[in-house]
This record gives structure tokens, C-alpha cells and sequence, in this order.
């Protein structure tokens, strides 16, 4: 009988060395103190600690599923905490073919979300309809709700995800606390009827 072998991870991945720590934003330092902009602090907390609402209907969502679990590990970005509660969530990840029929749920999960909200379109289907160009798909999701990233594939790989994901991150990062009340962001909901 063959030996059976796991996969161990090697000591030194799970020593305090093996963490690295996310960079503080510009700002200025001295003897006990460090100063920086507000909206970079927050920027910074808030791309750190993202809680994703998945949406998934299909083939897609089974990548994700990849992306979350160890291999992959989709924690390492601070964003382990999945919910189905949109009131405690701030990306909504759109993973699979969405039915007409489902349009109007995928809708009101959003509008039920609290601002500030990003939304990842993952794969063909979410971002385009994909393969299914029939009078029952809806031929992407920004036809109903803004989209922030999309990630091409069909399906995608966790590793498209994952870079999809830290797409995310950087807008989160930069992204000015007061963007949300300016006049452009209004007008972008207005195209879509949300007030
Ligand atoms: S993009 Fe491809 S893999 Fe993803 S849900 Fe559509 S058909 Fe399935």
C-alpha cells in the first residue's frame, strides 16, 4: 500500500516572520507620533477588513468557493467574513448567469446594502450574459446596478478572482470618504433610478 502523504505547511510559513504588515499611507512621522489625511486612514482600514455578500447562481460561484477555501484563501485579505445579511456588507460579488427573473432579488439585495457598496462582477455571465445570449439571461448585471470591477472568464480562475478582488481593494483604498455624497456619484445612481 502507497504511503499517504499531506501537505503540511512548512514551519517557518506560520512564524511571526512569514507576516507581512500592510503599509502605513503617506503622512508624517516623529519621536512618538504619526500623522496622515483621514481619508487615507479609513481607506486603509476599510480595504483591509472588506465583508463580501457572494451572490452566486452557478458555475461561477464553485470558483469562488475555491478562492475562499485554503488553497487560495481569500482571508488573507482580511475579507473571510462572508454574509448573506446586505445591511453588513460592503461588496457585492456577483458570481453566475442572472435570470431576468432573479434581476429584481439581485436588485434589492443592493439597494438593501449600506453605503459605502462596491459590486465585482465575476465572469462572463455576471459582466455580459456570456454564452447565453436568450431572451431569459440578463446580458450583465450593469443593466440594473453599477458595477465597480468586472473579471473576464468563463469561468474564471481563483487567481482572476483574486486580482478582481484586489482591484476592488484599491478603489476601497483611495476611494475619498466624501465621494459618495459628490454630485458625479448621484448622478451615476440616477441612470439607474436609485435615489
Ligand atoms: S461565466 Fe461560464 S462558468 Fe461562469 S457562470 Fe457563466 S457559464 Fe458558468
Amino acid at each position: 500500500m502507497r504511503p499517504v502523504r499531506f501537505n503540511i505547511h512548512p514551519k517557518e510559513a506560520v512564524t511571526s516572520t512569514a507576516i507581512s504588515i500592510t503599509e502605513a499611507p503617506e503622512g508624517y512621522t516623529g519621536d512618538g507620533f504619526f500623522t496622515a489625511k483621514l481619508s487615507d486612514v479609513v481607506g486603509l482600514a476599510r480595504k483591509n477588513s472588506i465583508w463580501p455578500l457572494p451572490f452566486a447562481t452557478s458555475c461561477c460561484g464553485i470558483e469562488f468557493m475555491a478562492t475562499a477555501a485554503a488553497h487560495y484563501d481569500l482571508a488573507r485579505f482580511g475579507a473571510e467574513r462572508m454574509a448573506f445579511t446586505p445591511r453588513q456588507c460592503d461588496l457585492l460579488m456577483v458570481m453566475g448567469t442572472i435570470a431576468k427573473k432573479m434581476g429584481p432579488v439581485l436588485r434589492q439585495v443592493y439597494l438593501q446594502m449600506a453605503e459605502p457598496r462596491w459590486v465585482l462582477a465575476v465572469g462572463a455571465c455576471a459582466s455580459s450574459g456570456g454564452i447565453f445570449d436568450s431572451y431569459s439571461v440578463l446580458q450583465g448585471i450593469d443593466q440594473i446596478i453599477p458595477v465597480d470591477v468586472y473579471v473576464p472568464g468563463c469561468p474564471p480562475r481563483p487567481e482572476a478572482i483574486l486580482d478582481g478582488f484586489m482591484k476592488i481593494q484599491e478603489l476601497v483604498g483611495q476611494e475619498s470618504i466624501r465621494r459618495r455624497n459628490s454630485t458625479q456619484y448621484k448622478a451615476l445612481l440616477d441612470t439607474y433610478g436609485i435615489e
